[in-house]
């Protein structure tokens, strides 16, 4: 399995795409460490499940990435990492000028300051042990812009900068950084948007997903969050290790337009 021996830790994946590509990961042979702000059962359940279906030391750790000593403490008690996601996001979508402080701030802090934070307390891990990937989970968003998403769009092109600074710092080491910039991906979010869409413009579940929501998707598929663990695993690789400060786009020639 090519990530036996390997820690990933991914932040933000009680759901979605960080659930997916920790599932991924760990049918890799990757020992995964799952994340979010929530310290349900359900939470654990999940790393359990991951654990006994593959096999790996699959575990929880609850850590509010708003919070910045939170994001270091999150690295700090994995106690090892070797594979860095970031991961967490959120989303909130107003025009500037009625675009709540409160909402930027919390974009910035889990979305970009976070990454600041995991990554300057997971490098010195990854020297340790001599091997490292620093893969950050931007957005089509990271490369190009929408209107009414000003904290989103403006985190995400932070990150892919980030990620090159990383990348620079890390250049003649073993260590790499690149940013993976997902289009639309099917996720239960994504998912649980499309009854209303359907209600709202009175189409059926077919045309809200090509002509809404995959409007800006030339492919009209949804890129899926295994296909994005499948990336993250390439980009774990030996033939990926020269493969850094870059941005790799899933997302059907969004940004090919
Ligand atoms: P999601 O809502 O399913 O997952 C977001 C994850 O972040 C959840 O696990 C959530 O608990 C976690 N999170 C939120 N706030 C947090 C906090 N304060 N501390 C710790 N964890 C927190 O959404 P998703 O679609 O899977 O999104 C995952 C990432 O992918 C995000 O960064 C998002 O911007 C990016 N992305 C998603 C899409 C898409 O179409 N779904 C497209 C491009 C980029």
């Amino acid at each position: 399995m090519a990530l036996q021996g390997k820690t990933a830790i991914i932040t933000g994946s009680n759901s979605g795409i960080g659930l997916g590509m920790a599932w991924r990961l760990a049918r890799e042979g990757a020992d995964v460490v799952l994340n979010s702000y929530t310290d349900n059962e359900d939470d654990h359940a999940l790393a359990a499940q991951i654990a006994k279906e593959t096999g790996t030391a699959a575990r929880y750790i609850q850590a509010d990435l708003s919070n910045g000593a939170q994001a270091r403490a999150l690295v700090e008690q994995a106690g090892v990492c070797d594979i860095l996601i970031n991961n967490a996001g959120i989303q909130h979508v107003a025009p500037i000028d009625e675009f709540p402080v409160a909402k930027w701030d919390a974009i910035m802090a889990i979305m970009l300051s976070s990454v600041f934070h995991t990554t300057a307390a997971a490098l010195p891990m990854m020297r340790a042990s001599g091997w490292g990937r620093v893969i950050n989970v931007a957005s089509a968003h990271g490369l190009t812009a929408s209107p009414f998403k000003s904290a989103y769009v403006a985190a995400k092109h932070g990150v892919v900068g980030m990620t090159k600074v990383v990348a620079l710092e890390t250049a003649q080491e073993p260590i790499t950084a690149n940013a993976i910039c997902p289009g639309y991906v099917m996720t239960p979010l994504v998912e649980s948007q499309i009854p209303d869409t359907m209600e709202k413009y009175s189409m059926d579940r077919e045309t809200v997903i090509r002509d809404v929501m995959l409007q800006r998707q030339p492919s009209k598929e949804f890129a899926t969050t295994d296909q994005l663990g499948g990336v993250a695993t390439f980009l774990c690789s030996d033939d990926a290790a020269q493969i850094t400060g870059t941005t790799l786009s899933v997302d059907g020639g969004w940004t090919a337009l």
